[in-house]
């Protein structure tokens, strides 16, 4: 049987920003490794965008060496501590998994992050050196896990890799989007140290296309520069008093409380949670804002959102660990508009009722509304977390940057060069929102391409 990961009570943890899940001990560790098959065409490989050795890391473990087992992880993904608990592994390496065609697939992820964890607890870990010093210097813009992974490969190819950052610390998502509580920040930041300690230079503070342009990086003497710029512009509902007070964003609400270090006592961040949180979406991202409301003692939150519980995008974990902390759902339940107070603060986020019509092209039910059928509900805080379009700012200020209809760059499908030569992109600037993983698989990919593209130069 798969073993369960220890958690928090929910109770417990509603109340604090600790992390949820408390990680297997090394006997746990073992015996779940030991229920892999080490399959001869190991599908679960295929299933992880880095394609990590997963029976061979697993066969490490379950013969006791978990540091080993890091070093194999460690050959395909820089982040294993970060990715073991942020992958949604149920339609990635444990989708694919034989074990779970009829019962539980093995906890690949979980595994992921007891090795990564064991080896930072007792200070064993694997240092990864670069394969030779090249005399060339490559730019990195953007230090989310596209742009990490792209820096960490470069410099293990031998280049001088500069990561430059618009926020004050590095990280992307994994730093202002994703809560303590799922992912804490000592942990990105000592991944993050990691890769430092590569060579990686990371330039904080630094907005590309305001403070410097790419001509002006080319100037300066890099041969090439990646983009991983994200998709961080969130998208608003469009209907009536959505600028009043107490309405954010969910990118908003999130970087408040991660970026400016709302969860911890001692900061006194300007974040204002009412008694009343309504969180609109029912993305991850919504999961994250409502649970983070609920921490920061919103009596009553609440999830509202135009489909089912079936058609909700969040994992069914954090769904589940939603539901058990007491955040309310109102399903099949549209908004419309927000009426405020005489200090036009939010009081009222009044909504359609919704029933459910044919399936869309990505195969979810449409939703569509009941006539007449209003409902209002009482909200002094409404987190609107319907999704993300691309930062524009790099993009704006770049003549002959070719972008794709729906605004986001567009790359050569083979090396991910954009129009400009030696200037790639990848992650979810060229994708739209998508997962770590996959942000990182694209960002190696990239690195690759950087490889073949300057080896090639020098040739001419
Ligand atoms: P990002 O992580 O967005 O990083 C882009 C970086 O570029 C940022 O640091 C930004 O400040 C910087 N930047 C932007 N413009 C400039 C500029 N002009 N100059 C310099 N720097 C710039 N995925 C999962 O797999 N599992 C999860 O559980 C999960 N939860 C999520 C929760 C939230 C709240 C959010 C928002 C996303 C979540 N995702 C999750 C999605 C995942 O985080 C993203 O797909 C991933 O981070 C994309 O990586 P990226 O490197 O392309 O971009
Ligand atoms: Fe699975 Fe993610 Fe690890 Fe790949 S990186 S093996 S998808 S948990
Ligand atoms: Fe092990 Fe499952 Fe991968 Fe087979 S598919 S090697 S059982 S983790």
């Amino acid at each position: 049987m798969r073993q369960a990961m220890p958690k928090q009570a929910a109770e417990e943890r509603a109340q604090n920003f600790a992390e949820v899940a408390l990680g297997y001990t090394l006997e746990q560790a073992i015996a779940e490794a030991n229920r892999c098959l080490q399959c001869k065409r190991p599908l679960c490989v295929e299933g992880c965008p880095v394609h990590i050795d997963i029976p061979g890391f697993l066969k490490l473990l379950a013969e006791g060496n978990p540091i080993p087992a890091l070093a194999k992880i460690k050959e395909q993904n820089s982040l294993p501590a970060i990715c073991g608990r942020v992958c949604p592994q149920e339609n990635q390496c444990e989708g694919r998994c034989v074990v779970g065609i009829k019962g539980d697939p093995i906890a690949i992820g979980n595994l992921e992050r007891f090795v990564a964890d064991y080896a930072r607890e007792v200070g064993q870990e694997p240092v990864l050196t670069p394969a030779q010093s090249l005399d060339k210097k490559v730019a990195v813009i953007g230090s989310g896990p596209a742009g990490l992974a792209a820096a960490a490969d470069l410099a293990q190819f031998g280049y001088q890799v500069t990561v430059f950052e618009s926020l004050h610390a590095a990280g992307g998502v994994l730093r202002y989007g994703i809560p303590e509580f799922r992912l804490p920040k000592d942990i990105v930041q000592h991944e993050i140290d990691a890769i430092s300690e590569l060579g990686v230079e990371i330039v904080t503070n630094h907005l590309i296309g305001q403070t410097l342009t790419l001509d002006d990086l080319f100037e300066a003497g890099y041969s090439a520069i990646f983009i991983g710029t994200g998709a961080g512009l969130p998208n608003f509902l469009n209907i009536p008093g959505e600028n009043l007070n107490g309405v954010y964003s969910a990118n908003e609400f999130l970087t408040r409380v991660n970026l400016m270090k709302a969860y911890l006592p001692e900061y006194d961040t300007p974040i204002k949670v009412g008694q009343k949180v309504a969180v609109v979406g029912a993305g991850n991202v919504a999961m994250d804002a409502a649970r983070t409301a609920k921490r920061l003692g919103a009596e009553e939150v609440r999830i509202v959102y135009r489909r089912s519980r079936q058609e909700m995008p969040a994992r069914l974990e954090e769904i589940e660990n939603a539901e058990e902390e007491g955040i309310l759902f109102s399903l099949l339940t549209n908004p419309v508009e927000m009426i405020g107070d005489e200090s036009n603060t939010v009081k009222v986020l009044r909504c359609q009722r919704m029933t459910l019509g044919e399936p869309d092209q990505s195969g979810r039910r449409n939703p569509v509304p009941v006539p007449n059928e209003y409902i209002d509900l009482s909200a002094d805080t409404v987190i609107v977390a319907i999704g993300q379009g691309p930062n524009p700012v790099l993009l704006r200020g770049t003549e002959g940057l070719a972008l794709t209809e729906r605004g986001y760059i567009k790359v050569n499908d083979e090396n991910l060069m954009t129009s400009i030569p030696g200037v790639f992109a990848a992650g979810d600037i060229v994708t739209g929102a998508a997962t770590v993983i996959q942000a990182m698989g694209a960002g190696r990919k990239a690195a690759s391409a950087i490889h073949a593209y300057l080896l090639e130069q020098e040739g001419n």
